[in-house]
């Protein structure tokens, strides 16, 4: 069974508390540290969900999005909007991007891995809900 998560995160101690929490809860985590790379990493490795973080050096998160989206075959994927940069606006900018949901940073790690699991597709969801 597909469970695979990529984090696309360029800050290495939020990539890491993620990282943990998830594995720590059976995940698998593919991790990439900027936009290029996980586009490229998602069409590889085909993740159940994709966690994006929007302030990336290069492309940033509204793109990644964006540019996710244009492949069809990463549909069934969600992405889910991993940020501090909580400005008005925003949170509508990213859903528009494509996204499917968004967690504020900073990560609290009692409903962190709650809060995905809620994004996730229900039929494989269920799974990780124990
Ligand atoms: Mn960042």
């Amino acid at each position: 069974m597909n469970n695979r998560l990529l984090i696309i995160e360029d800050n290495e101690q939020n990539m890491y508390l993620m990282r943990f929490l998830l594995e720590k809860s059976g995940f698998t985590v593919i991790g990439a540290e900027n936009g290029r790379k996980g586009i490229e990493m998602a069409l590889q490795c085909k993740p159940l969900a994709i966690l994006l973080d929007i302030q990336l050096p290069e492309m940033n998160g509204y793109e990644v999005a964006a540019e996710l989206k244009k492949h069809r075959d990463l549909d069934e994927a969600p992405i889910i909007a991993v940020t501090s940069y909580a400005m008005v606006g925003d949170r509508e900018q990213i859903l528009a991007a494509g996204a499917t949901g968004y967690i504020e940073k900073p990560i609290n790690p009692e409903t962190f891995v709650a809060e995905i699991i809620d994004y996730l597709p229900k039929k494989q969801g269920v799974d990780h809900a124990a």
